[in-house]
């Protein structure tokens, strides 16, 4: 099965892709993982996509789009996959049309992760991603016992770049801009699936497989 993903920063499309994915059995691919990796190893994508990454605009799409088309590439890809964060917008989402066609398959399904700008400014202001063990807190829904102190390994927590409140209000504009118009391009193409994300995790990936499992068949 190859499904896309999509909902505005916060949404908790990493986590629901993780429970999703291994309930369905196929591979997890993520761009912003991907960039992060890339930054991490500090390799020249890297450093390029890091400029971009930390204002909360979009990477260029030619930098992008290779780094999609390598991964799709890859032996995991082959038998169905998630996108979680790419496409970003229509001109990406006409690439992987294509990729696919290429390919000879398509898509299936686009799950919209539906959540409204301010929970989404309540989600990520908040979160606090310890320095040392990359464990993260929110100062309302999970706070550490001391303020800026990681329970885990005592490591200090910080906020990162791009979870900044005016970061985030700028990501969720370049979402509403940018990615937003996905949402009636996939609609016109009769693959759109929205559900809603707010609620217990384990609700939300409830609703998800719930709406994913009656497409369980041609998934070729
Ligand atoms: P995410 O973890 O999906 O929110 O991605 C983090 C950052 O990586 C985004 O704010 C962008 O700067 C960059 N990024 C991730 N996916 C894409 C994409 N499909 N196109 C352009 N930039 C992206």
């Amino acid at each position: 099965m190859r499904i896309v993903l999509v909902g505005p920063p916060g949404a908790g499309k990493g986590t629901q892709a993780q429970f999703i994915t291994s309930n369905l059995a196929i591979a997890n691919i993520s761009t912003g993982d991907l960039f992060r990796a890339n930054v991490s190893q500090g390799t020249p994508l890297g450093i390029e996509a890091k400029k971009y990454m930390d204002s909360g605009d979009l990477v260029p799409d030619e930098v992008t789009i290779k780094m999609v088309r390598e991964r799709l590439a890859e032996d995991d890809a082959r038998d169905g996959f998630l996108l979680d964060g790419f496409p970003r917008n229509v001109p990406q989402a006409e690439v992987l049309g294509a990729m696919l066609d290429e390919l000879g398959t398509r898509l299936h399904a686009v799950l919209e992760l539906v959540v409204d700008d301010d929970e989404v400014v309540r989600r990520l202001a908040g979160r606090r991603t310890c320095r040392t063990c990359g464990t993260v807190w929110h100062v309302d829904f999970d706070p550490p016992t001391r303020d800026g102190v990681c329970d885990r390994c005592g490591g200090e927590l910080f906020q990162r770049d791009d979870d900044r409140e005016e970061t985030v209000r700028h990501r969720l504009e370049v979402y509403n801009d940018q990615t937003a118009p996905l949402i009636a391009y996939y609609a016109d193409l009769g693959l759109l699936i929205g559900i809603d994300a707010t609620g217990p995790v384990e609700d939300v990936t409830e609703r998800a497989i719930a709406a994913l499992r009656p497409l369980n068949h041609d998934w070729s």
